[in-house]
């Protein structure tokens, strides 16, 4: 069976849920062959053969850390040689997108980026991605090369399918570029406690309606009582209601979670461009006529300082 490379994205060896999903997409096209990076590697192991990697090529220098993405386009680029693979799979972050695209010009292939789905097909994998704001779906391989596939997070289940992860040291030699962007300084973003926007299964975010910095803790409230992500539309974020880093839309970050809660959101189309390949979504809003409800699963036409709380309390009383 083919292999296909999935690129890890992890933190000092805790392998990030976006992977997870990869190797389930992975394994629809071939045999998935981890390829770890930096500082705890080795440690991604255990997870990645628990989710079918049947091998897992690491390599760590100081040069991931220290050098922004070159380093770790060389790498992957040194997979693809040792593997040959049939795809070549890797989370839609930024990062991760920069990874891709510069190892798709390097070895002549095409790309897609931002898939929701995956497939096999005739002619190679088919990836699934969600146009003009949600507006078209459409279907498309890489008609030349091997394909390179970003995937968005939240685009498919994360599964147990145990396989062997042997653990393979990867020869690496970084090019001349490697070390042309240095890393001057780190500034850790504090927690929230609550899970990354992009990648939290559910998103509560509050717009211009929420009407103050210091009413979005009833926004934070009802994520809170569901162990989800806080998002905010651009009025919100442009008033310095909520920080920039949560703006959901076309100049924000794009979120796909099972659930999008929107309160007092329009539902312009730069907001909808971040949100609307959301599984299921639900709206409050005062204005029965407000767009967003065009797009909503469920909609609840009321005063949010009413209706959020209320379904806040309730939440927490069925959980209790
Ligand atoms: C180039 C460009 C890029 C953009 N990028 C983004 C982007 O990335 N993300 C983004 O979000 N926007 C973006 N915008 C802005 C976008 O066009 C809208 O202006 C913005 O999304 C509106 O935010 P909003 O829905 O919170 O505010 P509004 O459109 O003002 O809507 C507020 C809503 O709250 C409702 N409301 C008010 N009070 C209550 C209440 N008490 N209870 C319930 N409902 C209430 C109102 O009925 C209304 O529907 C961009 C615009 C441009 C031009």
């Amino acid at each position: 069976m083919a292999e296909v490379l999935v690129y890890v994205d992890h933190v000092d060896g805790a392998v990030r849920k976006p992977t997870l999903e990869l190797l389930t997409l992975a394994r629809r096209i071939g045999e998935p062959v981890a390829v770890a990076l930096g500082s705890g590697a080795e440690n991604t192991a255990a997870a990645l053969a628990e989710h079918g990697a049947v091998k897992v090529l690491t390599h760590d220098a100081a040069e991931y850390a220290d050098y922004l993405v070159v380093p770790k386009v060389d790498a992957l680029q040194a997979a693809y040689e040792a593997v040959s693979p049939a795809a070549v799979l890797v989370p839609s972050s930024a990062e991760g997108k920069e990874i891709a695209a510069r190892l798709a010009v390097r070895i002549g292939s095409g790309i897609i980026t931002d898939a929701v789905d995956l497939e096999a097909g005739d002619e190679g994998p088919v990836a699934t991605q969600s146009a003009f704001a949600a507006s078209f779906t459409t279907k498309s391989r890489v008609a030349k090369g091997t394909p390179v596939i970003t995937v968005k997070p939240n685009s498919a289940p994360v599964e147990a399918a145990p396989a062997a992860g042997a653990v393979e040291a990867l020869a690496v030699s970084f090019s001349e570029k490697a070390t042309g962007t240095k890393v001057t300084a780190r500034t850790p973003r504090e927690s929230t406690g609550r899970p990354e926007l992009t990648e939290a299964a559910i998103v509560v975010s509050g717009g211009r309606g929420v009407n103050g910095a210091e009413n979005f803790s009833i926004i934070e409230a009802l994520a809170d009582s569901l162990g989800a992500a806080v998002g905010a539309s651009r009025a919100a974020v442009d008033a310095g209601w909520y920080p920039h880093s949560n703006q959901v839309g076309q100049t924000g970050k794009s979120v796909s979670p099972q659930l999008y809660i929107a309160s007092g959101i329009s539902g312009a189309i730069q907001h909808r461009a971040g949100m609307q390949t959301s599984k299921t979504i639900v709206a409050i809003n005062k204005d029965a006529e407000a767009p967003i409800f065009d797009l909503v699963d469920y909609g609840v036409v009321g005063d949010l300082f009413e209706v959020v709380p209320q379904l806040t309390e309730e939440i927490k009383s069925r959980k209790g």
